[in-house]
């Protein structure tokens, strides 16, 4: 079973955290990935400062992967263990140039961070609306680190959003073929292995 560490940024704490794993738990589990979600942190991190581009008025992902690649060694090295996939929240605005706008993003080479941020997801949102769309764009995003690309079904959680208009349309489930893609059992068919 995969361990899925969190960390935590600015002011992404309490009640937010403990729905989105679990239903994070429960919309992997749907889809045959059973995972281990935990905070890895005792309290939200500092934003990290070198993140922040004074030209774009942005915060880098690149700086946030750097701060998760130190605590996931750090809390690996304490207790023993091994983390899978690391998933960053924040709530500041983020782009991985040339991508200036997203509501998460993915590290392509190592297929390890994640990170979502709520700066443009709580726009206009209940606490219902945002928890959903925070699961949705989590889901999206760890599945870039399991390999899955975009998908065609719009109601799929793999699926591009550029507004929130789409994130809402989708469903808390991956689609099949992501599923099968996903899923502990599955990945043969589509790895062609
Ligand atoms: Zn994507
Ligand atoms: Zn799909």
């Amino acid at each position: 079973m995969d361990l899925v560490g969190i960390i935590p940024t600015g002011k992404v704490w309490g009640l937010i955290l403990r729905d989105l794993i679990l239903d994070s738990k429960t919309l992997f589990e749907k889809a045959g990935k059973k995972l281990m979600i935990d905070i890895l942190t005792e309290r939200p991190c500092p934003l990290p400062r070198l993140a922040y581009d004074k030209d774009l008025r942005k915060y880098r992902v690149e700086g946030f992967y750097l701060q998760a690649f130190d605590i996931k060694s750090e809390v690996e090295r304490l207790h023993n263990i091994s983390i899978d996939k690391v998933l960053v929240l924040t709530d500041v605005d983020i782009c991985d140039p040339p991508c200036m706008n997203g509501f998460g993003f993915s590290d392509a080479v190592n297929r390890m961070f994640a990170i979502v941020s709520i700066f443009k997801l709580e726009k206009g949102a209940s606490e219902t609306v945002l928890r959903d769309r925070l699961v949705k764009e989590a889901a999206h995003e760890l599945g870039h680190t399991y390999g899955l690309d975009h998908c065609a079904k719009s109601i799929c959680p793999m699926s591009d959003s550029p507004s929130t208009l789409e994130i809402d349309q989708k469903a808390k489930e991956f689609c099949p073929r992501c599923t099968e893609m996903l899923s502990d059992s599955g990945y043969g068919r589509y790895w062609g292995v």
